[in-house]
C-alpha cells in the first residue's frame, strides 16, 4: 500500500480532483466513523471496522477492506476518500535519516523525517517526526521553518496521514517506535487538529504508538498548555526554552514578549503531568548567545525543583542567519554544569543535517526569501 505513482493511484487522484466534495476519512476518529456509518444506514460496528482499516492497516483503496460489504464500499468510495497527501520527494542522509516531502491536495508541501535511533542495547529503532502546520507563525530567529512564515494549518488527517504514509514506506516487520511532533509548525497553535491526531495515533486499535512514546514539542503557548496536558494525558511534552533570561529569549523566541520566562515556568510547574513523566525543556545552543557557563548556571536556577529534563540541541545550521553552533566541548561543559546542579540533561545528536532534515531545517524552498537557503535546499 505504498503511496506511489501506479496508474490506479493516479486514477484515484483524478477522481478526487474532480469531486472536491469528497469527505476525508483519514483524520476521523472512531466516533465520527461510527456516526458516518449510521448515517449511511450501516451498523455502528462498521465504523470500528473502518477505523481499523484506515489506521491499523493503512489501506489505500476501499476494495482492500475485506470485511466491508462490496456495496457499502462502493457507496463510500463515491462519497469519501482515503489519501490526504502523496510523496513528492524523498532524501536519504548518509546517517540513515530520511526526509519525506509530502504534497498536500492544495499543492502545499510539508515534511516528515524518519530517524534511526539506537536504544541503550544498541538496537536500531525508527522515530518519526511529523509537521503540524505548513510553515510557522512563531518566528523563532534560529529556525528555518520560521523563514517561510505561516501558510496554513494542517488538518488532523494531514498530520495522521504523514504517519500512515511514512509507515507504508517502512520495510516489512518494521514499525515506528517513537513519534514526535517536532516538524514544521507550532502544535499548540493548531490545537484541535493536534489533539485529534494524537488521540488517533495513540488509540489502542490504530497500531500507532503508545502515549508515552509520543512527544509534542511546543514553543510554550502558555494559554493552551494545561488544556493540552489534560486533553492527552500521558503524552510527552517538550517545551522550547532556549534561554534562561528574558532578554535573550525575547531575541530568539518572539512569543516571550507575550509570556515571559516566569509566566511560562509558573505554568509548567502547575501542569498536571503524570507521576512517571517529566517535562523536557529543549535548549538550542547558539555560540556566544546562550552557551556560557553563566547561562548554564542561570538555567539550573530557573529549573530548580521542577521535575524535568533538559535536552540540549546544538544549533543546526542553514545559510542566511548569523548564528553559529558551539563546539562539542562547550556543549558538554554546559551539560556538566546542569548535571552538577542535579538536573537530568542530554544532548540531542543531530541527524540528517546533510539533507536539511534536522531540527529547525525543514522548509518549503519555494516559500523562502533567502536565496542562499533556497539554493541549498534545491541542491539536495
Ligand atoms: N514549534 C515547536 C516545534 C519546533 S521543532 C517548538 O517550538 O517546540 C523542535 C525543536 O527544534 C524546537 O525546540 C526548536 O526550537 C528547535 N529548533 C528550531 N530550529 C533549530 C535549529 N536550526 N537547530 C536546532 N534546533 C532547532
Amino acid at each position: 500500500m505504498k503511496i506511489d505513482s501506479t496508474s490506479k493511484f493516479k486514477a484515484d487522484r483524478v477522481k478526487q480532483a474532480l469531486s472536491p466534495g469528497l469527505v476525508d476519512l483519514v483524520g476521523m476518529d472512531e466516533e465520527e466513523l461510527v456516526s458516518l456509518c449510521e448515517e449511511m444506514g450501516e451498523p455502528p460496528y462498521r465504523g470500528r471496522q473502518l477505523f481499523s482499516w484506515l489506521y491499523a492497516h493503512g489501506v489505500s483503496e476501499f476494495s482492500q477492506m475485506t470485511n466491508i460489504p462490496k456495496g457499502f464500499g462502493a457507496k463510500l468510495g463515491e462519497a469519501a476518500r482515503l489519501q490526504t497527501l502523496e510523496l513528492d520527494r524523498e532524501n536519504k542522509s548518509a546517517d540513515g535519516t530520511e526526509k519525506y516531502v509530502w504534497r498536500l491536495r492544495d499543492g502545499a508541501r510539508v515534511e516528515s523525517v524518519r530517524i534511526p535511533m539506537r536504544n541503550v542495547n544498541g538496537v536500531m529503532r525508527w522515530s518519526l517526526c511529523v509537521s503540524t502546520q505548513v510553515g510557522c507563525a512563531m518566528g523563532c530567529a534560529f529556525c528555518l521553518t520560521a523563514k517561510m512564515g505561516f501558510v496554513r494549518q494542517l488538518s488532523a488527517g494531514e498530520i495522521v496521514g504523514q504517519f500512515l504514509a511514512a509507515r507504508s514506506l517502512l520495510a516489512p516487520g518494521e514499525r515506528f517506535h517513537n513519534v514526535v511532533f517536532m516538524g514544521m509548525g507550532e502544535p499548540l497553535d493548531n490545537f484541535d487538529a493536534t489533539v485529534k491526531a494524537v488521540r488517533i495515533l495513540t488509540h489502542p486499535q490504530a497500531n500507532g504508538v503508545s502515549a508515552r512514546r509520543l512527544t509534542v514539542s511546543t514553543v510554550g503557548v502558555v494559554s493552551r498548555l494545561k488544556d493540552f496536558v489534560s486533553s492527552v494525558p500521558g503524552v510527552g511534552l517538550a517545551v522550547s526554552l532556549h534561554a534562561a533570561d528574558d532578554e535573550t529569549r525575547e531575541n530568539l523566541v518572539p512569543l516571550n514578549r507575550k509570556w515571559n520566562l516566569s509566566a511560562l515556568l509558573a505554568e509548567c510547574r502547575e501542569l498536571p503531568i503524570s507521576e512517571r513523566r517529566r517535562i523536557t525543556f529543549e535548549y538550542v545552543m547558539l555560540r556566544g548567545v546562550n552557551d556560557s557557563r553563566g547561562d548554564a548556571k542561570a538555567l539550573s536556577r530557573l529549573l530548580e525543583g521542577l521535575k524535568c529534563k533538559v535536552n540540549l540541541i546544538p544549533w543546526n545550521p542553514f545559510p542566511g542567519v548569523a548564528f553559529e553552533r558551539p563546539d562539542d566541548e562547550r556543549v558538554e561543559e554546559f551539560r556538566r554544569i546542569l548535571l552538577a546542579a542535579g538536573l537530568v540533561a542530554t544532548t540531542r545528536t543531530a541527524k540528517g543535517v546533510d539533507i536539511l532534515a534536522a531540527c529547525g531545517q525543514l522548509a518549503d524552498a519555494r516559500r523562502l526569501q533567502s536565496r542562499d537557503a533556497l539554493k541549498l535546499l534545491n541542491s539536495i
